[in-house]
């Protein structure tokens, strides 16, 4: 018993240092918006510093701690203002990757100042024990526990009761109501990443004397702390003790209780599986700040450079390249494909997920072995090491469902720990030596092991390359990699549009996994032994930081991102030119372009790369007027061939009724909708109408599946109320949204092509492998003609007008064809003119037989194009019936139309009110 508290009292070290580092990430997450990885990482700066001056300079403790902690803070300060302020405007992940660059430079700067370490610091806090129940317990972890309490009790205090903790618990919820609180973003942003620096340069000095310090020791002390900051939900400091001593003493119990290696530094991830498991899914919520994402490709494959570089590969290969080169070469390859499956997750999808050498590793060692040990042939041990690492990528992808963005990094980068920890370093699977033993590979009869035959294998690696490459451009091209940017851009409107949000994640961890895993491969049987240890979280994170130099959203980006690897034609070049430079300059390297590359030119290297190729393919076209002729000529007789009125008149869609019953949508205790019923016939159109928050728009979310709700919502007699929101979209639930929700940063014809997919299954696969370009169906290509978008199609949606974009939201809610189709407000802010032109939009949608539910301020325009009109007011159906009817309603007239000048100005001003909003981004 007395055993079980002294080991237990002995993780307070440990507990005491996630708390202070913790607090300072929450301190900079609140104040800044971003996690901050590198956390630990000034920690390490602290603690060698303090090394520096106390044990080199002779310098008292005391003012040695003050120094570390002071020098640690101006660092902070110093990221806070050229690295983060800047980045102010960008996304969240951009935000993040830059403090993994960070993570990445600042311990190999620490390598180059101080050297590798280990350092054993003195000790400098009394070491006497204290017995508590009959254990000992010495006084320093007792000390450094108080110290945490103490600085928690601070910051809570601090938080709570000062101006400056108001501004600060304010910021988290809306930036600009801290303006009016007297506080810059700027200084609070500034604040807290000092404060929350000088944190980490405590928490350094403090446990570094108890704990081993070393560039690749206390940087990855991060994992654990972001655990406890995730437990304590990013906000409470009380409960990140909780959480930390929880942790600590939880990890020192099983370490000296349970002989299995890892298993101790796996408790954090796996309480917050549980966590994850146990809250269930996040809603798609309504507001989402558009953020500006990297830029993709357009998996286009250039055949013409294409082959001319595949053909002078393959010559370097066959002809010229030495061992070394053929090294090199092998090394760009499997490196690239593992930056290749970040393009996939994060570059397409979204998924800031920090686990994919990880995956590749797992592949590479599960094929190694299988070839070492059970003496398979190499292609069936790949294939049975891929699907593995497939299903186990699917794994991954689960908390990607039940979580999003940065709780995502955090997570996967756990499970990256806890499989370098459980698998990696455990005998049991990688034997006595850590290292898997593959004397031979032989391909189809021929060896191609790289010792005996290097030609051979970087011929090998070269094919599994371009096949990789060539799948994933296909994706990019095809009806799957519009589910997967769908899902990156908008999860709102992609389930709208009926892509399975859900199915499209697992796809692209799955396919992520496998185009890493092929990188493993690659990389598994370079050598003549496998070390999957090599592969620890770092790995992961320094490949997001690859990805991020070459260009996440271009196929271009792998290769060109995976040159920084180290064994890749990068480093050689490096070696070449530099010859002196340690493999930690590489690294540095690598954190400064990182750094440089998310502030300066966000999207990588590739996309310039693409901006040439195009812009020398395009200039013989601009030249010659013919040439251009041909390209819109075709354009011109597609879409013609759907102008022409005979053809248009063939477009059908399913005629279905919608019929709502009793609809009753309640938020706590606001009753947004109560008891709504009205129906909607195949062309008609029916205007919804009522003042602002009447639940007008919670109507449409309920029919579409967006909030849960009570009564009935039937289609053509079919109840589908119990239905998810991309199914109900497939069964031809059209919708478009009050914030338009657009795929911003992609063009008008993805946008319809994404709301064109058939939403089969199927084409996950056929994606791969398909030469083809999905095409829009007769119904988009009349509406793209209706509503004059033909020349518009290939600009990007944020480039487009006002007036074009609540266009293209109704266009792209058509594309999907629908037989009900719910507008939400489409024709807001358009002038009098273009609101004419809307209004002959909407009759010809009715004329091609849909149902249309249309929500709309204007009362000329309501009375001008619908059938019936339904009234709303405060979540009741107020009155139904014809334009004339209802204008004529006695209720009507009281509660809403009023009809004299007085109240129709009232009613444009709040309208006015809602359009300025959505001016900022801030959408309904
Ligand atoms: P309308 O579209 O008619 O202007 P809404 O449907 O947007 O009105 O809102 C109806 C009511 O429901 C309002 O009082 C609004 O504040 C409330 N509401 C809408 N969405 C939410 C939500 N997610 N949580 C809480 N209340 C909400
Ligand atoms: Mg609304």
């Amino acid at each position: 018993m007395s055993d079980i508290l002294q080991y237990a009292l002995l993780g307070l070290g440990a507990a005491a240092g996630y708390t202070l580092l913790g607090s300072g990430v929450i301190l900079i997450s609140r104040g800044s918006g971003v996690i901050n990885f590198a956390q630990g990482a000034l920690a390490l700066v602290a603690a060698l510093f303090y090394h520096s001056l106390t044990n080199v300079m002779r310098f008292p403790v005391y003012i040695g701690i003050a120094l570390a902690v002071l020098v640690t803070a101006v660092l902070g300060m110093v990221v806070y203002f050229v690295i983060m302020r800047p980045l102010a405007d960008s996304s969240p992940t951009a935000r993040t990757i830059a403090t993994l660059g960070l993570l990445i430079l600042l311990p190999g700067l620490a390598v180059l100042i101080w050297g590798i370490g280990p350092f054993s610091l003195q000790p400098f806090l009394p070491r006497g024990t204290v017995e508590i129940f009959g254990a000992a317990i010495s006084w320093d972890r007792l000390i450094l526990i108080a110290i945490a309490t103490l600085v928690v009790g601070v910051l809570w205090v601090g938080a709570r009761y000062t101006a400056t903790g108001l501004a600060f618990r304010a910021i988290a919820e809306n930036s600009r109501a801290t303006s009016t609180l007297g506080w810059s973003p700027i200084k609070l942003g500034a604040l807290t990443w000092t404060l929350g620096s000088a944190l980490a340069g405590l928490a350094g000095v403090l446990i570094a004397p108890i704990t081993t310090v070393s560039a690749d020791g206390m940087p990855m002390m991060i994992i654990p702390v972001l655990a406890a900051v995730l437990l304590a939900g990013f906000k409470s400091f009380p409960l990140l003790l909780l959480a930390s001593v929880a942790t600590g003493v939880g990890q020192s119990l099983i370490f000296n209780f349970v002989p299995i290696t890892g298993v101790a530094q796996s408790l954090p991830f796996i309480l917050i599986l549980l966590v994850l498991i146990a809250r269930g899914r996040e809603r798609l919520s309504r507001s989402l700040v558009i953020e500006r994402l990297p830029m993709v490709g357009s998996g286009r494959v250039r055949w013409i450079p294409l082959t001319i570089v595949v053909l002078l590969v393959s010559a370097g290969i066959l002809f010229w390249f030495n061992d070394q080169f053929q090294a090199a070469a092998t090394g760009t390859f499997g490196w690239s494909l593992i930056v290749l499956s970040v393009v996939v997750l994060i570059g397409y999808t979204g998924q800031l997920s920090l686990a994919q050498a990880t995956l590749a590793a797992i592949t590479g060692m599960i094929a190694a072995k299988l070839v070492s040990e059970q003496a398979f042939p190499l292609l069936p041990a790949i294939i049975v090491a891929l699907i593995t690492t497939v299903l186990i990528g699917l794994v991954f992808a689960l908390p990607a469902v039940r979580t999003r963005g940065m709780n995502l990094a955090i997570v996967t980068l756990g499970i990256a720990s806890i499989t370098s920890d459980l698998v990696f370093k455990n005998g049991f699977f990688t034997g006595p030596y850590g290292s898997i033993f593959v004397p031979k590979v032989s391909l189809f009869g021929f060896d191609i092991s790289p010792i005996r035959n290097s030609t051979g294998y970087a011929l090998f690696a070269f094919i599994i390359f371009l096949l990789g490459c060539l799948a994933v451009a296909a994706v990019r091209r095809g009806t799957s990699g519009g589910r997967l940017l769908a899902v990156r851009t908008n999860e709102r409107a992609a389930a709208a549009l009926g892509v399975n949000v859900v199915g499209a994640k697992f796809y692209s961890f799955g396919l992520a996994a496998a185009v890493a895993g092929l990188g493993g491969v690659i990389l598994a049987f370079q050598n003549s032994a496998f070390t999957p240890a090599d592969f620890d979280p770092m790995q992961s994170i320094t490949v997001i930081a690859y990805a991020f130099v070459g260009g996440v959203g271009f196929v271009l980006g792998a290769p060109a991102g995976g040159q920084l690897a180290p064994g890749s034609f990068g480093a050689w070049l490096l070696d070449v030119i530099w010859p002196d430079a340690s493999g930690v300059w590489l690294q540095v390297l690598s954190g400064v372009f990182v750094i440089l590359f998310i502030l300066l030119q966000p999207d990588g290297f590739a996309r310039d790369w693409v901006k040439a190729a195009d812009a020398i393919r395009e200039r013989p076209r601009r030249r010659s007027p013919s040439a251009s002729a041909v390209k819109s000529g075709t354009l011109e007789s597609e879409l013609g061939a759907a102008a022409d009125p005979s053809e248009v008149g063939e477009v059908k869609v399913a005629p279905k009724r919608l019929e709502v019953q009793d609809l009753t949508v309640k938020f706590g205790a606001v009753v947004a909708v109560s008891g709504v019923s009205f129906s909607v016939e195949p062309g008609e159109v029916v205007a919804l109408i009522g003042p602002n928050g009447a639940g007008k728009s919670t109507c449409i979310d309920a029919i579409t599946g967006f909030v849960p709700s009570a009564g009935r919502v039937k289609l053509d007699g079919v109840d589908i109320s119990k239905d998810w929101t991309h199914a109900r979209a497939r069964k031809g639930i059209g919708r478009s949204f009050q914030s338009l929700e657009l795929f911003e940063s992609l063009t008008v014809q993805d946008n319809l092509l994404i709301a064109a997919d058939d939403g089969k299954s199927r084409r996950y696969f056929g994606d791969l492998v398909s030469m083809k370009r999905p095409e829009l169906g007769p119904l988009a290509k009349a509406v793209i003609q209706e509503f004059g978008l033909a020349d518009v199609l290939d600009k990007r949606v944020n480039d487009l007008a006002y007036g074009q974009r609540r266009l293209v939201a109704v266009a792209r809610a058509m594309a999907s064809e629908p037989s009900v189709l719910l507008l939400d407000e489409p024709a807001a802010g358009l002038g009098e003119q273009e609101k004419k032109e809307f209004e002959g939009v909407v009759r010809q949608i009715a004329r091609w037989g849909i149902a249309v539910l249309l929500v709309e301020h204007d009362m000329g325009l309501v009375m001008g194009v619908s059938d019936r009109v339904v009234v709303m007011d405060t979540g009741k159906r107020l009155a139904v019936g014809t334009p004339a009817e209802v204008q004529a309603s006695p209720e009507v007239i009281a509660a809403y139309l009023g009809g004299n000048d007085k109240n129709e100005s009232a009613s444009a001003d709040a309208f006015t009110q809602e359009t300025v909003v959505l001016g900022k981004g801030q959408s309904q």
